[in-house]
C-alpha cells in the first residue's frame, strides 16, 4: 500500500503554480496545479499562485481570467496570488523587474555574471560559424572578460547591453529531479546564458529561480520541458548559495493514439472530433470538476493500479510523490468519460439537479426545480456528461413533442394497428388516476398480451409518443413524472397522427 510516510511529505510545504498568462488553461497545466494543490492541502502547507508575464508579446490578459476560472472551477484555491496578495506579493513578474535586476547585480559582483555588449549582428556572425564547424552555437564573446569598471562605464554611459550568466569552463554540475534522479552535465556544455535582456526585462531562469527562493518554495512542480534547462538553474541556486527546492519535472501528455506528443495543432484537430484539452471546454462539454479532476490525477499519479473513484479530500489524502510516474501518460478521453459518469452517480439527487439546470437553461429550456429533482434518480445513472440530461430529457419540460407519424408506428405493425393499440392504451391510462411506476405498468403489460402484442411493440409507441424520442429515460417513470393530463394528451395526439396515417395507407 502507498503511504505518505516519508518525512517530507509530513512538513508543510510551499509549492506554486506559475504560469504564463498566453493562452487558454489546458489539462497539463491543470494537473500541475493540482497536484501542488494537493501537496500543499495533504501537509498543511502553502499554494501560490504566481502570473509568469514578462513575455508581454505573448500576453493576454484574459488568459489571467481563465486560468483562475479555471482553477476555482476545479476547486483548486491558492493562498496567495496576484488576486489576493500575500506576505510575498507582487506575484506578477512584471511588476517585479527590479527584484531580478537586483539579484543580477549581485550575481555581476560575485563574479557569477557580466554584461555583456556584443551586438546581434556579432553573435549572429559567430553562430552561423560555429554551426557550419558543427559546433553547439555558444557565448564566446570578449565580454567576459572585460573588467568590472570598464563594463560598468560603459552600462553607466547608456550603452545598450544585456547580462549572461558566467559558466565555469571547468567541472559538471549534477541536478537531482525527483522522478528521474541525478542529472549531471559537463560545464563546457553550457552556455554563458542570457539572465536580463537588453529591454530590463529578467528571462524565466532567473526570474522563477529569486522568485521561488525568495517566495520559500519547497518544492517545485513543472513540465518536462524544463529539463534542458535544468542546469542552468541549479547554477543558479549555487551561484547564490540558496538551498535548492525539491524538483519534480511532470512528464507531458501524449496524443490520444498514443504517438507523440500533443502540439497546437493536435489541439485544434481535437476539437474537430468533439473533444478539448481545455478546462472551459470540458466544464461547457458537461463534464464534473470532480471527473476532471478525478482523471487528470491519474494521469501522471497512481494509488494501488485498483481504485478508480477518487474526491477531492482522498486525493489529498492518498497523494504521494512516490507515486508519481515519469513517462508520458496518452490523454484517454473515455477515462473521463468513465470517471465523470462515476462522478455523477456519486453526487446527491439535489445537487445533480442545480448541476444540470443551466444545461437546460443554455438550450432555451424553462426547468423548473420540482421535475428536476424527480428526473435526478433516472437520469442519474445514465448519464455520461451533464449536457446528455438535455438531449435525454429534454421532452419533460417541453409544451408539446412533434413525433412524425410514421415513427409512432410500432415494430412489425401497420399504421392502423399502432393507432388501435394506442387507442387502448389511452383508454387503460384513462382509468388510472394515481400514476406512478407501480400502477402504470402491470395493466399496460396486461394490455399488450390481450392485444396479442409483445410489450417493446406497444411500449414503442407509448414511448414515443410520450417523450418524442426512441431512447428515453424508463417509459413509466417518465409518464409519471410528467403526469397524467400530458401523457394522455400526448398519446391522443398519437392517435390522430396514426389514424391519419392510417387513411392514406388504405
Ligand atoms: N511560466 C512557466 C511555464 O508556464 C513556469 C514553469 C515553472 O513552473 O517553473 O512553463
Amino acid at each position: 500500500m502507498p503511504n505518505n510516510t516519508d518525512k517530507e511529505a509530513k512538513r508543510p510545504v510551499r509549492v506554486r503554480f506559475a504560469p504564463s498568462p498566453t493562452g487558454l488553461t489546458h489539462l497539463g497545466s491543470a494537473r500541475t496545479a493540482l497536484y501542488n494543490y494537493l501537496l500543499a492541502r495533504q501537509t498543511g502547507g502553502q499554494f501560490i499562485l504566481r502570473f509568469e508575464d514578462t513575455d508581454r508579446k505573448r500576453y493576454d490578459p484574459q488568459a489571467e481570467d481563465d486560468l483562475m476560472d479555471s482553477l476555482h472551477w476545479l476547486g483548486i484555491q491558492w493562498d496567495e496570488g496576484p488576486d489576493i496578495g500575500g506576505p510575498h506579493a507582487p506575484y506578477r513578474q512584471s511588476q517585479r523587474k527590479h527584484i531580478y535586476l537586483q539579484h543580477a547585480e549581485q550575481l555581476i559582483e560575485n563574479d557569477h555574471a557580466f554584461y555583456c555588449f556584443c551586438s546581434a549582428e556579432e553573435l549572429e556572425a559567430t553562430r552561423k560559424e560555429q554551426l557550419a564547424r558543427g559546433e553547439q552555437p555558444h557565448y564566446v564573446g570578449p565580454c567576459r572578460n572585460l573588467a568590472p569598471e570598464e563594463a560598468a562605464e560603459r552600462v553607466a554611459a547608456g550603452e545598450r547591453h544585456v547580462i549572461r550568466f558566467k559558466m565555469p569552463k571547468q567541472g559538471s554540475i549534477t541536478v537531482h529531479d525527483r522522478l528521474r534522479g541525478d542529472i549531471t552535465v559537463e560545464n563546457q556544455y553550457l552556455d554563458d546564458f542570457i539572465l536580463v535582456k537588453s529591454d530590463g526585462h529578467a528571462v524565466y531562469h532567473l526570474a522563477a529561480m529569486v522568485d521561488d527562493h525568495l517566495m520559500g518554495i519547497t518544492h517545485v512542480f513543472r513540465g518536462e520541458e524544463w529539463l534542458a534547462t535544468f542546469p542552468r538553474h541549479g547554477h543558479i541556486y549555487r551561484a547564490f548559495g540558496w538551498q535548492e527546492p525539491e524538483w519534480i519535472h511532470l512528464s507531458v501528455f501524449l496524443k490520444p493514439s498514443g504517438k507523440g506528443k500533443m502540439s497546437k495543432r493536435d489541439t485544434e484537430q481535437m476539437k474537430l472530433t468533439g473533444h478539448s484539452i481545455f478546462v472551459q471546454d470540458l466544464k461547457d462539454e458537461g463534464y464534473l470538476p470532480e471527473g476532471v479532476v478525478n482523471w487528470i490525477a491519474l494521469m501522471g499519479w497512481s494509488y494501488d493500479d485498483k481504485t478508480e473513484f477518487f474526491s477531492m479530500p482522498d486525493l489529498i489524502e492518498k497523494f504521494s510523490l512516490d507515486k508519481l510516474n515519469p513517462s508520458s501518460a496518452a490523454i484517454d478521453f473515455k477515462k473521463l468519460d468513465h470517471y465523470n459518469g462515476l462522478h455523477i452517480r456519486a453526487l446527491e439527487p439535489e445537487d445533480l439537479a442545480a448541476r444540470i439546470k443551466p444545461f437546460f437553461e443554455a438550450e432555451g429550456i424553462d426547468a423548473d426545480d420540482e421535475t428536476l429533482l424527480k428526473l435526478a434518480p433516472i437520469l442519474q445513472v445514465r448519464l455520461t456528461t451533464l449536457d446528455d440530461a438535455v438531449t435525454f430529457a429534454g421532452f419533460f419540460f417541453k409544451e408539446q413533442v412533434t413525433p412524425e407519424a410514421e415513427e409512432l408506428v410500432g415494430k412489425k405493425m401497420s399504421a392502423a394497428e399502432s393507432a388501435e393499440a394506442a387507442r387502448q392504451a389511452y383508454e387503460t391510462l384513462q382509468s388510472i388516476d394515481d400514476f406512478s411506476h407501480e400502477t402504470l405498468e402491470p395493466p399496460l403489460r396486461a394490455l399488450a398480451e390481450r392485444m396479442g402484442l409483445k410489450a417493446g411493440q406497444l411500449f414503442g409507441i407509448l414511448r414515443m409518443a410520450v417523450t418524442g424520442q426512441q431512447v428515453s429515460p424508463p417509459l413509466f417513470e417518465s409518464m409519471a413524472i410528467i403526469g397524467r393530463q400530458v401523457v394522455l394528451a400526448r398519446i391522443d395526439q398519437a392517435i390522430q397522427l396514426l389514424d391519419e396515417l392510417a387513411a392514406k395507407e388504405a
